[in-house]
């Protein structure tokens, strides 16, 4: 049974000259979930599905360079709607903070809106997935799904922290925020370096460390240099690419 993820966009904070920010298309047998939906993402989803077929949706949090395309994809809902080609609700697990996006997305008619916290689970046709608050400026939290003994870890956006390499313990993918490299970081950066992510890939034991949320003006072979110093098993992920987990 396939369990993948395509990436849709994996700049950040804003795209590169035709990038996407942040997007993750999941795969779980017949299933499809889409992680975040940063500006951009839409236009590749389209290549792959119609939006009104995904079965899931989970915000990570409520950061525009996550989230900006959810209201055109609702746009794709309604005028299928009024068109009669769909009638349905998609079901979006996101953070209910910061509140007043949180009660913008929670407005859309065609969603129906799950609020996060550490203690939710939940199964998608045999996927099973949990959450785990990271460090952010806003409400964030790190995804893992479960597939047939297999194990994906997104970090959502995060700054260093202990909870994360027990939450990705075993994982046999782990995608995370490596918005920097090591000497750009600064005290209060809200991301990880990419040296600090290979150090969280390798305490967690990790199969594949994937470094995304990239800056459009660093060079992704950089970002991957310094993780395999750390963890060998470490690449950066490109636009459409599709990683087997
Ligand atoms: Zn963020
Ligand atoms: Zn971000």
């Amino acid at each position: 049974m396939k369990f993948n993820v395509t990436i849709l966009g994996c700049n950040g904070p804003y795209p590169s000259a035709g990038g996407a920010c942040s997007s993750y298309l999941l795969e779980a047998g017949d299933s499809k979930i889409l992680i975040d939906a940063g500006s951009g993402s839409l236009s590749n989803l389209m290549k792959l599905m119609e939006p009104d077929k995904l079965d899931s949706i989970i915000l990570s949090h409520l950061h525009w360079d996550h989230i900006t395309d959810i209201p055109v994809l609702y746009y794709n809902l309604l005028i299928k709607n009024k068109g009669g080609l769909f009638d349905g609700k998609i079901d979006v697990y996101m953070p209910g903070s910061p509140r007043g996006i949180a009660s913008l997305i929670e407005g859309f008619e065609f969603f129906n809106v799950h609020i996060l916290s550490e203690e939710t689970r939940f199964n998608v046709n045999g996927c099973n997935f949990s959450f785990e608050r990271m460090t952010h400026p806003v409400e964030c939290y790190a995804v893992k799904a479960e597939f047939n003994d297999r194990k994906f870890v997104y970090s959502g956006d995060t700054t260093l922290n202990d909870e994360l390499p027990i939450f990705a313990y075993g994982c046999n993918l782990l995608l995370a925020d490596a918005a920097f490299l090591e000497n750009q970081l600064k005290a209060d950066s809200p991301h990880m370096s990419s040296a600090q992510c290979a150090s969280i890939a390798k305490k967690a034991m990790a199969e594949v460390l994937a470094l995304t949320h990239q800056n459009p003006y660093t060079k992704i072979s950089d970002y991957e240099n310094e993780a395999r110093e750390i963890f060998p098993n470490s690449l950066s992920v490109k636009i459409m690419e599709k990683m087997e987990i």
